[in-house]
């Protein structure tokens, strides 16, 4: 799959519900409103959606949400779709969680053929954590990751930076991180969707970050490049790696490879732009994947250049009006 820009498509993210039992300040309102339930698509139908992508030369899958360790049965399509990483036609299969449910599910995960994940971790004070996420406990977490670790996946932390809420935290994040042979990425906040508090005073620009941390430690280029958005160096002083991923103060369009699909079937093409193709009418209407492919095709010829991602004082609408529940970060 090749789009206008010259960019092959090789990694697809799905959102595998948009539901969760947290609310990031940064990711939801208190009150969201889900997606009505009679819309969503059968395990069976991501099933044969993923794997349409997987015969048109996705060699990535990662699976995210909203959270999806918990919607019913995911395991399933978990090891439904480890049947490609046998068959060779899979690189790699993985998933983006809060943590909250991997105590119970890290053995299964790794029985299924996944070897890395990333675990979302803003702070690592509990109350901290209970702000910033409303619902969570942080014990359930450290839990799930020491359980991760212990089944032999790899975990690579990702947190959000925040503006007065964990800029203070994010060295002795790394450090932790580091100290038990995670890497770390940082993220910067991104306007999507609604939510209670205001993205200004949460945006955090990581150049910020990186500077101070040079300060403190030695960062040394790399090339390191997990097929995602992150730049990465090396700590020299904990030999551990730390990614920056920085859509705002520095656009990584140009070698993006991904398409995103939720839980609905509506493919993005672009996290931080509003076009979208429908392919649950294509699936639906009919076994065999004949539409399905054609559906896809022309979707991958609309992908759009660049996303519009601007956090500004003046405009006060988010970029896009969906959550990143909706599209799975
Ligand atoms: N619930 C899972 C989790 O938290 O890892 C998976 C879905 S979550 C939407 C995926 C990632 O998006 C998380 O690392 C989260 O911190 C990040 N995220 C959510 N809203 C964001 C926003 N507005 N800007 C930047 N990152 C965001
Ligand atoms: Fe849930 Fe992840 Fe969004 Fe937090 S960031 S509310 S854990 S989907």
């Amino acid at each position: 799959m090749l789009d206008p820009f010259g960019r092959t498509i090789t990694y697809l993210r799905v959102s595998v519900t948009d539901r969760c039992d947290f609310r990031c300040t940064y990711c939801m309102a208190e009150d969201m409103t889900f997606l009505p339930k009679a819309e969503l698509l059968t395990l069976e139908e991501l099933d044969r959606l993923c794997s349409a992508f997987v015969a048109k030369g996705v060699r990535k899958l990662r699976l995210t949400g909203g959270e999806p360790l918990v919607r019913r049965n995911v395991m399933g399509l978990v090891r439904s779709l480890g049947r490609h990483l046998q068959t060779g036609a899979l690189d790699e299969l993985t998933l983006t969680t809060n943590g909250s449910q991997l105590a119970k599910f890290a053995g299964e995960l790794k029985d299924a053929g996944i070897k890395r994940i990333n675990v979302s971790l803003d702070t690592l004070d509990p109350a901290r954590f209970r702000d910033i996420t409303r619902w969570g406990r942080i014990e359930q977490v450290r839990d799930g990751i020491d359980a991760a670790l212990d089944a032999g996946l790899k975990v690579k932390i990702n947190a959000v930076a925040l503006r007065g809420t964990n800029e203070d935290e994010i060295e002795d994040l790394m450090l932790w991180a580091h100290g038990r042979g995670m890497d770390f990425t940082l993220i910067e906040t991104m306007p999507m969707g609604e939510v209670d508090a205001d993205r200004t005073d949460q945006y955090l620009p990581l150049s910020l970050v990186r500077t101070r941390l040079a300060q403190r430690f030695t960062l040394e280029e790399s090339d390191y490049r997990t097929g995602g958005p992150a730049r990465y160096v090396r700590v020299a002083e904990t030999g551990g790696r730390l990614g920056f991923i920085t859509p705002l103060t520095h656009n990584f369009c140009e070698s993006c490879n991904r398409v995103r699909l939720t839980c609905t079937g509506t493919l993005y093409m672009c996290l931080g732009q509003d076009d979208a193709a429908d392919l649950r009418a294509p699936l639906r209407a009919s076994s065999d994947d004949t539409l399905l492919s054609t559906a896809i095709d022309e979707a991958i010829a609309r992908k759009p250049k660049g996303h519009d991602f601007v956090i500004d004082r003046r405009r006060k609408a988010p970029a896009v009006a969906r959550h990143m529940s909706v599209t799975g970060g």
